[in-house]
């Protein structure tokens, strides 16, 4: 009796971890395919200046190229921006952003100049060029996709998770919060370029926990009774890394003016707040992203095609995803997104940085 207690005991933590551990991140844990748009669209809406203040590119200082020693921004960013510099001949016919492709060598090479939005657009993207992907996560590393997922993600308490069911999970807040402190540190030292490059650093974090399935580890309609680790993850992942593809692609064509703007207007509404700190923000903003979550997977299941119910990688072509933006519901899941956009508020960060201040103390 003893023995089959115990047995039952083990299976249904086991049956219970299984369920849950479905690894949200997807491929790279992205969180947004471009933050470089959602960044440079923010600005546009809130703070127009920035794009006319000319700042000239700076050697970072020692101690933050030591911050993360194995990464190489040049490199790594280039290799990041390929996509965007070889755009798949349809994808530029449809209206990818021409001025978008190559810019990062410019952006690194002290000598040269960017402006202001520029600068924090592009960086922006930078925690997802492996700069995150170093370093020991423990168990958590490995059920939330390595050592970017655990830095890019929050799962905000009190809801359901693996494998610490009841504590929030994920570094994201206090990444925001490293960032944003050496960032202040910068623009009060008069480096306005490294001050802008970490504070578009800690932008990145905040931007990540917007996305609904960031805060959310899976869904149940994804848990796959066969493969219950492997087949839910590969599941989730497969709607994971669909819905921000198609994100990018209707940012972009909202960009280029094919379609109207919904997504790229989210941000003209975007409240103004005040917090206690970044990493306060990081996390309140969590729960109302997580409260998201669930409509935004039930919507997705339900337009993006069956092809992603596999338990095996698949991914959206680009005529699956110009079907999905036909698709007469596809508006729904951007009235989602919407919400989750502007859930994004940029303003406490820029306001308290530090980087006004400079602008006019530094000339
Ligand atoms: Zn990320």
């Amino acid at each position: 009796m003893e023995k089959r207690q115990a047995f039952l005991k083990v299976r249904f933590s086991h049956l219970l971890f299984a369920a849950f551990a479905a690894i949200v991140s997807q491929e790279k844990a992205l969180g947004w395919s471009h933050h470089y748009l959602i960044t440079r669209k923010y600005l546009e809406s809130h703070y127009p200046q920035f794009s006319t203040i000319v700042v000239p590119v700076q050697q970072l200082s020692r101690e933050v190229i030591e911050l993360t020693p194995h990464y190489d921004p040049l490199k790594n960013g280039i290799k990041a921006d390929a996509p965007c510099s070889n755009p798949p001949e349809s994808m530029e016919q449809k209206g990818l952003n021409p001025d978008l492709c190559p810019r990062i060598q410019k952006l690194l090479t002290p000598g040269e100049s960017a402006t202001l939005s520029e600068i924090l657009s592009t960086f922006s993207d930078e925690p997802d060029w492996g700069m995150d992907r170093d370093g020991k996560g423990g168990i958590l590393k490995t059920l939330m996709g390595g050592a970017q997922g655990v830095k890019h993600l929050y799962y905000p308490f009190p809801f359901l998770m693996v494998p610490f069911i009841v504590f929030p999970q994920g570094e994201a807040p206090d990444r925001a919060q490293m960032f944003f402190n050496i960032a202040q540190r910068s623009f009060r030292e008069c480096r306005i370029y490294e001050g802008a490059r970490m504070l578009a650093r800690a932008i990145h974090y905040v931007e990540d926990i917007a996305q609904p399935m960031h805060t959310e580890q899976t869904w149940w309609r994804f848990i796959k009774l066969a493969s219950p680790v492997k087949g839910t993850e590969r599941v989730t992942k497969n709607f994971h890394s669909a819905y921000e593809v198609t994100v990018m692609y209707r940012m972009f064509r909202e960009m280029s003016g094919i379609d109207e703007s919904m997504l790229s207007s989210a941000f003209e509404y975007a409240p103004k707040q005040i917090y206690r700190n970044i990493a306060s923000m990081v996390r309140i903003k969590a729960r109302t992203s997580h409260k998201l979550a669930h409509s935004l997977y039930a919507l997705v299941w339900k337009v993006f095609p069956e092809k992603l119910r596999k338990a095996q990688k698949v991914k959206l072509t680009y005529s699956d995803v110009l079907k999905i933006l036909r698709s007469p519901e596809i508006n729904r899941v951007f009235e989602v997104t919407g919400k989750a956009l502007q859930n994004i508020d940029l303003s406490f960060m820029i306001e308290t940085s530090g980087i006004l201040e400079a602008l006019e103390k530094c000339k």
